[in-house]
């Protein structure tokens, strides 16, 4: 397997979920209800009860690059914000990790999410759907993040372990 530096994997990650971005935008999401004019915006990353994105290290590393672009002052208040939903919905690095559910840390009451650029695969596929025929296929997303697995495996040289989002992104705050 070719081995990439975390450098070079990163501007693939990049590359790929713009790709996907691009794919779900001109095939799929024509036929779902419009963000802009959502009167419950926001609900979909703020659900408690609905929340419960994975990501790997890979893209923990992109995300906080991307929240790096902000001031020092809106990142310890992000910070704060993962650590605070980290304790309060019991999110852990083991167990059943999916069984948890959690209102992302990453969204901001009128600027909606903070990485939009490089958001995690399943927000970028997720979309208010009226018909259930015309949501993309979950094969999609299967397919993207066993790429995404791969990116990880050829820089980590390991197989990649799916975290909860604020668990990832802590971690990496404290490497860093
Ligand atoms: S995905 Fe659905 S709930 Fe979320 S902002 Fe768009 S329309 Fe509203
Ligand atoms: S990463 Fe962004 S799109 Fe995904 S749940 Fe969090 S705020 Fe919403």
């Amino acid at each position: 397997m070719k081995t990439l530096s975390e450098k070079q994997a990163l501007i693939k990650l990049r590359a790929l979920k713009n790709d996907f971005r691009t794919l779900i935008k001109q095939t799929y999401e024509h036929r779902a209800k419009d963000c802009g004019t959502c009167e419950t915006k926001g609900a979909c990353c703020l659900d408690a009860h609905f929340v419960n994105v994975h990501i790997t290290q890979l893209e923990a590393g992109l995300i906080r690059r991307e929240l790096e672009k902000l001031s020092p002052a809106k990142q310890s208040e992000i910070d704060a914000r993962i650590a605070e939903a980290i304790e309060k919905y019991e999110l852990k690095p083991d167990g059943d990790t999916f069984a948890k559910t959690f209102a992302c840390p990453l969204f901001e009451k009128g600027a909606g999410c903070l990485v939009h650029a490089v958001k995690p695969v399943p927000c970028i596929q997720h979309a208010c759907y009226e018909r259930r025929e015309d949501l993309p296929p979950d094969e999609l997303q299967t397919a993207t993040e066993q790429k995404i697995e791969r990116l990880n495996e050829q820089t980590y040289k390991k197989h990649p372990r799916w975290l909860p989002l604020p668990i990832w992104l802590q971690s990496q705050n404290r490497e860093r």
